[in-house]
């Protein structure tokens, strides 16, 4: 092989990950160890057990990538068929190496037990392949030079393919020899309170410029409720003038974006939110009612949380709301428990009873049922007090299902806490 290796694709083998209830994710991992060799991945297929299909996506993908790397299939059974399909497309046979049959032999004995014949299968391995050690199973897994381009077998049990396909791209490893100099960079930038496309409105004009020349730099834009995150990718052998473009990238649209970025270094906002309180030595506490604790659970998902984190209350019907944060039935029969005046009492009685700093009250309808033409689903009030703020009570109108609404009622709470703190 003489050109490095800068393409990559993967071939998830087995039926099983067709169905519902198995999901193909050794392409993440594989997708992650390529990537920090500069080594991209352009497509991932999955296919299930069928010796013709596997040898016709085989060779599509051969055309494409300088690298194939294909998972499961390996086991000893009539249906573990990546070897035979393998040996179909590059026109090699397979032949069984004693070696590997004695290894696998060993293995049963080692557990008392006779080697089944079937798992001779295991030890065929294609003329001039290298097999490749499997410390935690029985299936070796394959490597193939062929026309200038790898096509790597291995097992599909993550617990064997992960360390097998980590030796292969280490220092030394087969991958990483053939990986030349070059490497993909990749920094971030996380946004709240913008829709995709007011993102991509504001950004478009800059990010559009770094597309072409020598050095281009790839942008992608992904949505989650309630975040927008942008991604810059470019691709370099100098470390140094990489990361110092990309910041500068990464610099000019933040400035487009303003205080709606709340990271670039990939902390989640819960994470930054929870800095910042520590920062400043305040406590946190929450009153949730249709959020059902969702807020405190993201805030107390980050290590290190009760620095800051007092507790909370989850009062999800009335009668909770008057018992435990002293909300007024008189108030709640008037306006409701999704209003401004319930969310202020709200997050009055969880800093009257938690003593926290800092409070936030959540209460709205997060549907299918329960909406009206007044309040419909979607609709959320949120409190947030803030030392040296005056009490901040905001009705939202989240669209979406229930866990969408849930979801941005808890990130929009945080990012006015966050914007509160400055
Ligand atoms: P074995 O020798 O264990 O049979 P194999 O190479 O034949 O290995 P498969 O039989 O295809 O592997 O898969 C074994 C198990 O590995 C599957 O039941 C599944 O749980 C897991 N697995 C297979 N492929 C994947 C994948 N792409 N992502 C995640 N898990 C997978």
């Amino acid at each position: 092989m003489t050109a490095p290796l800068t393409t990559a694709e993967v071939i998830a083998v087995g039926s099983e990950l067709l169905g519902s209830t198995r999901l193909d994710t050794n392409s993440l991992f594989i997708s992650d160890q390529l990537r920090r060799l500069g080594i991209e991945l352009k497509g991932k297929s999955v296919v299930g057990d069928d010796r013709v299909r596997l040898g016709d996506v085989l060779g599509d993908a051969l055309r494409r990538a300088d690298l194939v790397v294909l998972t499961g299939g390996l086991g000893p059974t009539d249906d573990d068929l990546t070897r035979e399909a393998v040996g179909d497309v590059l026109g090699l046979e397979l032949s069984e190496d004693p070696a590997i049959t004695a290894g696998i032999r060993q293995r049963f004995e080692r557990r008392g037990l006779p080697m089944p014949e079937v798992n001779r299968r295991q030890a065929m391995v294609h003329r001039g392949a290298r097999s490749l050690p499997n410390p935690h199973g029985s299936a070796p897994g394959i490597l193939i030079a062929t026309g200038g381009k790898l096509v790597v077998l291995l097992p599909g049990p993550p617990r064997e393919l992960q360390p097998m396909l980590a030796a292969l791209c280490a220092e030394g490893g087969a991958i990483a020899e053939h990986a030349g100099r070059e490497r993909l960079y990749t920094v971030l930038l996380f946004t709240t309170g913008l829709s995709e496309s007011r993102v991509e409105e504001l950004v478009q004009p800059i990010y559009s410029t770094w597309r072409d020349g020598t050095e281009p730099i790839s942008t992608t834009i992904l949505a989650t409720p309630g975040q927008v995150e942008i991604h810059l990718t470019m691709r370099s052998s100098d470390d140094a003038h990489a990361k110092e473009r990309l910041e500068r990238s990464r610099a000019q649209l933040a400035a487009a974006l303003g205080d709606c970025v709340f990271a670039t270094d990939g902390r989640s906002l819960p994470q930054v939110v929870g800095d910042v309180l520590r920062e400043r030595h305040l406590t946190f506490a929450a009153a949730e009612s249709c959020t059902g604790g969702l807020l405190l659970q993201r805030m107390t998902d980050v290590a290190g949380s009760s620095d800051y984190v007092t507790g909370g209350v989850i009062a999800y019907s009335n009668e909770l709301k008057i018992q435990l944060l002293g909300v007024d039935s008189s108030l709640l029969d008037t306006h409701g428990a999704v209003s401004e005046a319930a969310a202020a009492a709200m997050v009055d009685g969880i800093r009257e009873r938690t003593g926290a700093d800092v409070c936030v009250s959540i209460t709205g309808v997060a549907g299918p049922g329960g909406g009206s033409e007044a309040k419909p689903v979607g609709t959320v009030v949120i409190g947030v007090r803030v030392p040296g703020h005056p009490l901040s009570v905001q009705t939202h109108r989240f669209p979406g299902g229930r866990e969408m609404v849930r979801l941005q009622s808890s990130q929009m709470a945080l990012d006015r806490v966050r914007r509160m703190l400055g």
